[in-house]
């Protein structure tokens, strides 16, 4: 099951070494890149989790966590877990997906 709320989400990119195996992808939401799950080589939290490439944060969701990685839910995300500007329990990402412009 995935959680669709983003303090769910939030605290899945913590111990999240796990879910590289199945993942093909993966994106930062600090510094809103999406790259290559296989170039995350870097963990913390005793080798638990993620930390991305090109920024070294520990901000990083897996394809294989979220119903669908994109830009959108990465720029949610970040305004959740950095500045707290919107209410994330409340903020269902089913709707941040559908706010995405696919085209
Ligand atoms: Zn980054």
């Amino acid at each position: 099951m995935i959680d669709t709320n983003l303090s769910a989400l939030h605290k899945q990119s913590l111990r999240n070494r796990k879910h590289q195996s199945t993942a093909h992808q993966c994106g930062c939401f600090f510094c809103l890149s999406i790259f290559d799950a296989s170039r995350v080589t870097q963990f913390w939290d005793d080798e638990t989790t993620a930390v991305c490439p090109l920024c070294g944060i520990d901000s990083v969701i897996y394809d294989s966590q979220v119903e669908s990685l994109t830009p959108g839910l990465l720029q949610a995300l970040k305004r959740y877990a950095w500045n707290d500007l919107i209410d994330a329990d409340t903020t269902d990402v089913r709707v941040v997906y559908q706010s995405v412009d696919v085209s």
